[in-house]
């Protein structure tokens, strides 16, 4: 099965991707994620991808469209993957049709979960990443069972740079201005699916499920 999410900053995609990596066990890819490593690791492609999303920007669409060629040419994809974050832009996702035509694919659901604009502020501002496992939590709506700390490793919190009040402004905007061509593409294909992003988690994933098991 071969999925994308979509959605603005904040609507949950990462939270859903997580599960449903554990229960139908695609890779999870994520193209902010890759990039947050690159940064991490101190690469060339760090080194350029930080540029942009400190001010809340797109990177480049010929760079973001190299990693993701690069990473669904790898042996895990062939049973499936799950694109979180890709594509942004109506260039990624014509150059995304090309590249699964090579690869003979074609994406079965793009999954839209969708969030009131006013609710993303505060669900970015709440959130908090694990730097080792990635994990995703939330202050009030997701919090971990001890404060500040991941269930799965024990180590501490950390708040995502680019959800500073500032860039978050930045971002909602650039993607708000993106996601409507993005989701007209989609739904021309027959294959847009809207998921009510604005229910507890657990209910999210719900329909989720029953949207691919259709
Ligand atoms: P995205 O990957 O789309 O940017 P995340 O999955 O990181 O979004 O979620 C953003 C924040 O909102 C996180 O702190 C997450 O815990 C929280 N969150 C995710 N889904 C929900 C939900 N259904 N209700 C409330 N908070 C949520
Ligand atoms: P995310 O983790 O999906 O919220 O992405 C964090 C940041 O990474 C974004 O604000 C962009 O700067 C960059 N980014 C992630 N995915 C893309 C993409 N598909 N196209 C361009 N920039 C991206
Ligand atoms: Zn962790």
């Amino acid at each position: 099965m071969n999925l994308i999410l979509m959605g603005l900053p904040g609507a949950g995609k990462g939270t859903q991707a997580e599960k449903i990596n554990e229960r139908y066990n695609i890779p999870h890819i994520s193209t902010g994620d890759m990039f947050r490593l690159a940064i991490k690791e101190g690469t060339e492609l760090g080194q350029k991808a930080k540029e942009y999303m400190d001010q809340g920007a797109l990177v480049p669409d010929d760079v973001t469209i190299g990693i993701v060629k690069d990473r669904l040419g790898k042996d895990d994809c062939k049973d499936g993957f799950l694109l979180d974050g890709f594509p942004r832009t109506v260039a990624q996702a014509e150059s995304l049709q090309s590249l699964l035509k090579e690869m003979d694919e074609s994406i079965d659901y793009v999954l839209h979960v969708d969030v009131p604009k006013e609710n993303l502020v505060e669900r970015l501002a709440g959130r908090r990443i694990c730097p080792t496992c990635g994990a995703t939590y939330h202050v009030m709506y997701n919090p971990p069972q001890k404060e500040g700390v991941c269930d799965n490793d024990g180590s501490r919190l950390i708040q995502r740079e680019d959800d500073q009040a500032e860039t978050v402004k930045n971002r909602l905007e650039v993607n708000i201005e993106q996601i409507k061509p993005l989701l007209d593409f989609y739904h021309n294909k027959g294959c847009l699916v809207t998921i009510d992003g604005d229910q507890k988690i657990d209910h999210v994933f719900e329909d989720i499920q029953s949207a691919i098991e259709k």
